[in-house]
């Protein structure tokens, strides 16, 4: 049996598999900013989406930069005491297999949009959620796109001078835009309470300088929009079409919702563990 283990800021997934491509079970639960009571709530969930059955792999999808190269945590803001300790620091009290692969939860979550879901026929995907913070990743040929730090694509400037990001400290940054903290604090509502076209028309000409400066950059052939606030993609999309057509001099490419909606990360873990195994 495998495990695919996503830990959102908001809440974790885990999940299992015995072929890689369906699920036999799957929890869900808050993800605690205690870190002691993660691990607890993790190997419980485990226990119960298993039965207790043997592990061969498991996939662990963090919110947080990671060091690949030293198998490390690099920045963790939701549990800063890992940053700079190897992945056994997090893993010893939960998850006590041979083969644990620790990977960027956004990462896993575009692989898997690109593997089977939205952007599985297309050869360059550009993912990107936008959730409780904004996160993203370049999948080409069905392959992450090699980069020396992880791709933040929610932390490039699109207003400078702007409002401050909470996570990475800059001013005007995507994120401090369009993740859900910041449309609550912008617009003074929860954005799945939002039925206002003004403000997602508001909301969309910031997703439109992002997605933009990501065209320039990343020449996708079609962006995937996950996360919580892709719950809201038909109050967006029309607006954020429009916008971008005005901004980019390159043709807009395809724009879709998320295929696995909350099941991204879970399922581009299994499908990660399917390659590592292939090879
Ligand atoms: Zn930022």
């Amino acid at each position: 049996m495998y495990l695919s283990i996503d830990i959102g800021k908001s809440n974790t997934r885990v999940a299992s598999s015995r072929d890689l491509k369906s699920i036999v079970d799957i929890t869900k639960f808050p993800t605690s900013p205690d870190l002691t009571e993660q691990k607890k709530n993790i190997k419980e969930s485990v226990f119960k989406v298993s039965g207790g059955e043997p592990i061969q792999s498991a996939v662990l999808g963090v919110p947080g930069i990671i060091n690949r190269f030293s198998g490390s945590f690099f920045k963790m803001n939701l549990y800063p005491q890992l940053n700079g300790l190897a992945y056994e620091s997090f893993l010893q009290d939960c998850l006590e297999y041979k083969e644990v692969f620790v990977e960027n939860d956004a990462l896993l979550a575009g692989y898997g949009e690109a593997v089977g879901g939205s952007g599985k026929e297309f050869d360059i995907v550009c993912y990107l959620t936008l959730s409780t913070g904004v996160g993203g990743c370049r999948i080409a040929h069905k392959s992450a796109d090699p980069s020396y730090y992880f791709q933040e694509p929610g932390h490039q400037i699109i207003l400078e001078g702007g409002r401050e990001c909470p996570v990475c400290g800059q001013k005007g940054c995507l994120q401090a835009y369009t993740s859900g903290q910041a449309f609550e604090e912008i617009y003074k509502m929860k954005p799945e309470d939002c039925s206002d076209d003004a403000i997602w028309d508001d909301y969309a000409k910031h997703l439109a300088c992002g997605i933009n400066n990501l065209i320039a950059m990343w020449s996708p052939e079609i962006i995937v929009i996950g996360g919580g606030l892709s719950q809201k993609f038909d109050f967006i999309y029309a607006s954020l079409t429009e916008q971008m057509s005005k901004m980019t001099f390159f043709p807009v490419p395809e724009i879709r919702k998320s295929a696995f909606g909350d099941e991204s990360g879970i399922r581009g873990g299994f499908f990660a563990i399917s390659k590592i195994i292939e090879k």
